[in-house]
């Protein structure tokens, strides 16, 4: 861990100064404004501060001697999230730089996923780094250990995607209950003292977590730590029923005892709020209601009062918001804020609270607002509130859901491309075998023959099959790809005379370039096709708005900072340099129900014959192998954008060259050869059909079905010329064949056959000197192949 930076005692004794400053500052605010609340969003817009300079000051010098200059897209993404314990690892998962939060957090820095947690912990959050380097985010939520409940998101960022930022929070429950102990404990406390309000936040066991002053004074007499003790033991109960503190006697003043509805869950704090319950009413205004109203708006957490006809007295701002309503539009009744399958719910629960029952209860309600994505209300009953008979509490985890629909949508096209990609591979070994014996076929017949133009027929079907299976492997990202360095409006102007063509007469093509556009890396065939395959689809949805003609498609580029991507306010995309390129239509739009499934392969809503459904998901796969996003963007009737970002590729502008032109076939006399190839393959028609190719070649070929029986002809043969080889096969796999047949002939050529995606088998085999074949493969690419890899110098 080299690269750490020290503590560094200056940013210290900056962050102390401006602690400092603000708590004057809060304090002269108390005086002036006499407001707590103020004082406290002083205070904490001060820690804020603070702790992003921290955050910079500590991550700075750890960028400067790092082991690799660290961009600043990521050290702004790790000093802005400072409030949680951030960390970040590279490719080889060494860690990077660490905030001291997370030092705190985990005692000194230990290189996540290995944290000092338990097993399935750790587990869990490796799986989870897998997820984010291949999807862009992931989320594991409640991570158990360190005395406490985590969540940790991790993120891939950088300029070349080639980091996971790992932030760990406390769950939000968690979180909650913190901040009702800071309250409690601190000068909100005291302030609910002066008002007559004692209060205690206590284990699901009834052990105090925190109380108040007054509290403390009241229970044991004299000032000193009540935390950690048994609740019930400080309390008596006479013969009435009126309950007491012990200390007082039976001679106290009897107290009102009322749970607070707080947190969800067995394992949640309680709330208590304890009041004199004397016969003398309280003066107006020092009421017990306006106490308990005092309480409720400095809650962190949504909470509303409710009167015995079952009508709002009182929302807090965290209820106002969790409830999605404004503070001038607030409902009579809290039915009113759900959906109407659950307003009789809600109504019955709250008029058996206003009637007397006790224990709370938790009710999942579909708000009116946001009716996808039930919220957790509380009811819970009030004793002794003056006008307030029921109390509500409302968990807004809008954003929780969004973050986990999100990962969840990313893991199911994950899921989707594997399954693609496993089709593509099995069709790829069918067609070799159809084109194989085409090839063969043709080579016996000549044109004018009867049979030649069926056969030519079949072929071409073939190669339209192997073009399908190229775009299933797109989508599932395990296409080979071709990346250069370039700028998209040249990609767009390579492409705009078939875009003028495929628009026909009657839709208007509109194209603009932004200004300061990044050089992007990506494969110019692939992006050419993601554009056209983004303007078929508009131009069908344009015809479909408007079938007597009319209608405009806009191609335009644009440069995008990391601070603009920042204000998108998504998760996913991380911030940093994008060139981003929407593709716009005044077509039907798309349905806000459909939206979510439009990039799944065979997703589509056009009729049979006219639509695959392959289109955007090759675009996405595309999009997604080049590094980059997608998003789409509708409103029915009034349209879709489709916006593609790519992140920004520096490099020397002399590098900026267009690629070598193909090499030229060579002629059938050229692959003519000679020696012995040992030909291992599974399928038992792909190996006949390569067998007679490359017999027909001129070589002598010795066949094996899989790895054990290729090494069993070895051991009793002589060193062939050249071994042409399966990769996945059952039992023993093409590259382990290999590494034991090197081990005897150490400079054996090796030439693999995959229907995978060379770049992704290159990089899973870890062997030198060997040549690729993607499947499906000709006749001749597999003469062009053997005859390439033998004369190789
Ligand atoms: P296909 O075009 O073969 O149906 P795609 O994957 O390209 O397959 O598109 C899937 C579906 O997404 C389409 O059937 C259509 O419903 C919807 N879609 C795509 N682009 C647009 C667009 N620009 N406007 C409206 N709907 C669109």
């Amino acid at each position: 861990m080299a690269s750490l930076a020290p503590r560094s005692s200056p940013a210290r004794a900056a962050a102390a100064i401006a602690l400092g400053v603000g708590l004057v500052a809060a304090a002269l605010v108390l005086v002036v404004a006499d407001s707590w609340i103020a004082a406290a969003g002083f205070v904490a817009a001060a820690i804020v501060v603070i702790g992003a300079v921290v955050a910079w000051r500590l991550l700075a010098p750890v960028a400067a001697d790092g082991a690799r200059a660290i961009d600043w897209n990521i050290t702004r993404a790790v000093a802005g999230a400072s409030a949680d314990a951030v960390a970040v690892t590279d490719r080889g998962g060494r860690l990077i730089c660490a905030n001291d939060a997370y030092e705190a957090m985990f005692d000194g820095f230990p290189t996540p996923p290995g944290l000092p947690l338990d097993e399935e912990a750790n587990a869990a959050l490796a799986a989870a780094a897998r997820v984010a380097w291949r999807d862009g985010i992931a989320l594991v939520e409640r991570v158990e250990g360190m005395d406490a409940s985590l969540t940790a998101t991790i993120t891939r960022a950088g300029d070349e995607a080639d980091m996971l930022v790992w932030r760990f929070a406390p769950t939000e429950e968690r979180d909650l209950a913190m901040t009702a102990r800071f309250l409690i404990g601190g000068p909100t406390g005291d302030r609910l003292g002066e008002a007559g309000i004692m209060a205690a936040l206590m284990t699901p066991h009834g052990h105090v977590l925190a109380a108040n002053a007054v509290l403390e004074h009241r229970a044991l007499g004299h000032p000193g730590s009540i935390n950690g003790r048994d609740f019930v033991d400080l309390l008596i109960t006479d013969s009435r029923g009126l309950i007491r503190f012990e200390r007082e006697g039976l001679e106290g003043t009897p107290l009102r005892l009322i749970q607070v509805p707080f947190l969800n869950g067995q394992d949640a704090p309680m709330l208590v709020v304890l009041l004199d319950d004397r016969d003398d009413t309280p003066a107006p205004g020092t009421s017990a209601s306006a106490h308990v109203r005092s309480l409720v708006s400095l809650m962190p957490f949504g909470m509303a009062l409710v009167d015995r006809e079952g009508r709002f007295l009182q929302m807090n701002d965290a209820f106002l918001r969790a409830a999605g309503v404004e503070a001038t539009d607030v409902p009579l009744y809290p039915g009113d804020l759900v959906v109407r399958e659950d307003k009789t719910a809600v109504a019955d629960a709250i008029r058996r609270f206003a009637a007397g029952a006790t224990h709370s209860t938790d009710m999942a309600v579909r708000l009116k607002d946001h009716p996808d994505e039930p919220v957790a209300l509380t009811i819970a009953g009030a004793r002794g509130l003056g006008d307030a008979a029921v109390l509500l509490s409302l968990k807004n985890n809008s954003e929780e859901t969004r973050l986990k629909r999100e990962v969840a949508q990313a893991t199911k096209m994950q899921a989707v491309g594997q399954l693609a990609g496993g089709v593509a591979h099995d069709f790829n070994n069918i067609l070799t075998a159809i084109l194989g014996h085409c090839d063969l076929m043709l080579m016996r017949h000549s044109p004018g023959d009867s049979d030649y133009d069926d056969i030519q027929q079949i072929r071409t079907n073939s190669n339209r099959a192997a073009s399908l299976t190229r775009q299933l492997l797109a989508f599932s990202r395990q296409q080979t790809l071709r990346p250069q360095v370039l700028q998209l409006p040249d990609v767009v102007s390579e492409v705009s005379n078939l875009l003028k063509r495929l628009m026909g007469e009657t839709v208007r093509l509109d194209v603009s370039h932004g200004r300061g556009l990044g050089a992007v890396r990506a494969d110019p065939g692939q992006l050419e096709q993601v554009v056209v395959n983004l303007a078929v689809n508009a131009r069908d949805a344009i015809v479909a708005a408007n079938p007597q003609g009319g209608g405009t498609l806009s191609i335009h580029t644009r440069a995008v900072t990391p601070a603009e991507v920042r204000e998108m306010e998504q998760d996913i995309m991380p911030a940093a340099d994008y060139t981003a390129l929407s593709v716009t239509d005044t077509g039907t739009g798309i349905p806000a129900d459909i939206l979510p499934k439009i990039f799944e392969p065979f997703f589509t809503t056009k009729e049979t014959g006219k639509g695959t459904g392959l289109g955007l998901s090759t675009v996405y796969g595309i999009v997604k192998q080049s590094g980059g996003w997608i998003f789409a963007d509708s409103k029915p009737g009034q349209g879709a954008t489709f916006t593609m970002y790519l992140p920004v590729h520096t490099v020397d502008p002399a590098t900026l060259r267009p690629a070598a032109p193909p090499k030229p076939a060579p002629k059938p006399s050229e692959l003519w050869g000679q020696g012995t190839v040992l030909l291992v393959e599974d399928e038992d028609m792909v190996r006949a059909v390569a067998e007679r190719a490359l017999t027909r070649q001129g070589y002598t070929v010795w066949t094996a079905e899989n790895g054990e029986v290729a090494l069993e002809l070895l051991r009793v043969s002589d060193r062939p010329d050249l071994l042409i080889s399966d990769v996945v096969m059952p039992t023993m796999d093409g590259p382990t064949m290999v590494r034991h047949v090197r081990e005897r002939y150490p400079d054996l050529p090796v030439l693999f056959m995959s229907g995978y995606a060379e770049e992704q088998l290159r990089r899973s085999i870890d062997l030198d000197n060997v040549a690729f074949l993607p499947k499906p493969f000709s006749v001749q690419q597999l003469a062009e192949a053997a005859r390439e890899v033998l004369t190789r110098p």
